[in-house]
């Protein structure tokens, strides 16, 4: 029999706020083991918990980025669990009510290859509720140890409905999220760090059928590529256990990433198994609408939704929109770009080409990567550039050296095509001299150009571009060589 994955995703994302979720203790990744705790991190009796507004406004503009519904009211509940990396046996979280409801995601397919746009299509959302982070246990050999900086910091929980059917879709809806994450300056979402963790739940049905089948829950996959693996890796335990036969036991399972393969760690456990209930010393939260309105006008433009509008309405190729839409910081580097100069498609390339490449070759040297706030070059040094080679002051191979010249000091275009001499000669007296000395010696590049053959043309062109140092004006190179070879 045929079986069809499908695979529903509950993804943690830690919201950047300064200070925790119910306190005021800030939270910083990389501080000294427990030295952002307080006692109410700690849950030390007596304590209360105090609301974090920004924390609650940031996850609506996510629910608003994953085009959920915002609820009007929602509540905080008690999650009873006994664990070490949980001092007060509970975890704040929303079980009934949780801020955000519903939502979808656009998603891109992998194409046929990197250069081609692939399949779009829609994932569903269930939820996203607010929760506090616990502390991070690390298992050593012989002793385990607990930092409790990470406890009590904001957690969105992102929660799919069983609505992907490979790992293939999963990993393209965990970047497609990322980015809208990102975007919305809700996170940064780096998975080293933890901001960004997912759990996935995986279960087969024979193909043609719709009811779902006995899941199982693979906890700590911190990164794209666990995620893969360990989804492919239960896909094929499942159909290995169904085609004997056998039943799929539901449980929790722990991906072991040094060994590529995951191992049972609980059966899983029943909403009952946590005694849920409201808090009793937090408030429900009543979200305002005008507020609601308020914090989606400040959203941007989701990444999807921007590169469809760069291939329309700048009639930029998917290999330029592919690279620069999903991220926020090069979009807008190259919108101001184009408000000095409108040439998006000259601007687009340089950006996602040139820029690209230097920005990663400085940080190849020793530095940390270079992102675009770094860069030694503003929107206007692109512009500028482009807007000297379209007005043929210099050719475009003369622009590339000028680019690198803009990156390594920071001077403006004009300013180095000065110092350097590198207007591109227009002085067709010159340019003709040159072509004539270039046909007298290559009789042979001449009889081929004659017989047909325009390529030839290029043999010609090089030494009129080696003796004016790559300054010859292209396009009247090519008419001068033509002239001077028709009429002669
Ligand atoms: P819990 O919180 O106990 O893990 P939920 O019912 O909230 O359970 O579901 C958690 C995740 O599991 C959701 O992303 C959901 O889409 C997914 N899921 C539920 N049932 C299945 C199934 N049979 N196969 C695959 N994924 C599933
Ligand atoms: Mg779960």
């Amino acid at each position: 029999m045929d079986y069809e994955p499908v695979i529903g995703l509950e993804i943690h994302v830690q919201i950047k706020t300064r200070t925790k979720m119910f306190t005021a203790a800030p939270y910083a990744y990389g501080a000294a083991p427990n030295t952002l705790t307080d006692a109410v991190v700690l849950g030390l009796p007596g304590t209360l918990p105090v609301l974090n507004h920004t924390a609650i406004e940031k996850c609506a503009q996510l629910g608003l980025m994953l085009q959920c519904e915002i609820a009007e009211v929602c509540k905080w509940d008690r999650k009873n669990y006994f664990y070490p990396d949980s001092p007060k046996n509970y975890q704040l979280t929303q079980n009934e009510q949780p801020l955000c409801i519903g939502g979808k995601v656009e998603i891109e397919l992998p194409g046929p290859s990197r250069n081609v746009e692939g399949e779009h299509r829609w994932v569903t959302l269930n939820r996203i509720h607010l929760e506090e982070d616990p502390g991070k246990l690390t298992h050593e050999s012989f002793e385990t140890v607990i930092d409790f900086n990470r406890a009590g910091v904001p957690l969105a929980e992102i929660v799919t409905e069983p609505d992907l059917y490979s790992s293939t879709e999963a990993v393209s809806f965990l970047n497609a999220l990322r980015q809208l994450i990102v975007y919305a300056g809700i996170s940064d979402c780096d998975m080293e760090k933890g901001q960004m963790r997912c759990d996935a739940n995986v279960s087969l049905r024979p193909k043609g059928t719709d009811t779902l089948g006995t899941r199982t829950e693979m906890k700590n996959l911190n990164s794209i590529s666990n995620v893969r693996a360990a989804i492919e890796y239960e896909i094929r335990r499942q159909t290995e256990i169904l085609e004997d036969g056998g039943s799929i036991l539901q449980e929790t399972r722990r991906w072991d990433a040094a060994k590529s393969e995951s191992f049972s760690l609980r059966s899983k456990e029943e909403a009952h198994d946590y005694r849920y209930f409201p808090d009793p010393d937090l408030m429900p939260v009543l979200f305002p609408r005008e507020r609601v309105t308020e914090l989606g006008a400040e959203l941007p433009e989701r990444p999807l939704d921007r590169q469809r509008r760069y291939q329309k309405d700048f009639e930029l190729p998917y290999t330029l929109t592919s690279v620069l839409c999903p991220e926020r910081e090069l979009c807008e580097f190259f919108e101001a770009a184009l408000l000095e100069h409108s040439a998006p498609k000259a601007i687009a390339n340089y950006i996602a080409n040139d820029l690209l490449r230097e920005l990663a070759e400085a940080s190849e040297h020793g530095q940390s990567a270079l992102s675009i706030s770094q860069c030694p070059l503003t929107p206007a040094h692109i512009a500028s550039l482009v807007r000297v080679i379209d007005e043929g002051v210099i050719s475009k191979q003369i622009g590339k050296e000028v680019f690198s010249e803009m990156f390594r000091t920071g001077n403006m275009p004009e300013v180095i095509i000065e110092e350097k001499g590198l207007k591109q000669s227009n002085d067709s007296g010159e340019i003709e001299a040159l072509c004539q000395a270039a046909i007298a010696g290559n009789a042979k590049a001449v009889a081929q150009y004659k017989e047909g053959n325009a390529k030839a043309l290029n043999a010609l062109k090089g030494p009129v571009m080696k003796a004016t140092k790559g300054k010859a004006n292209p396009a009247m190179l090519d008419q001068v060589l033509r002239k001077l070879i028709d009429e002669g």
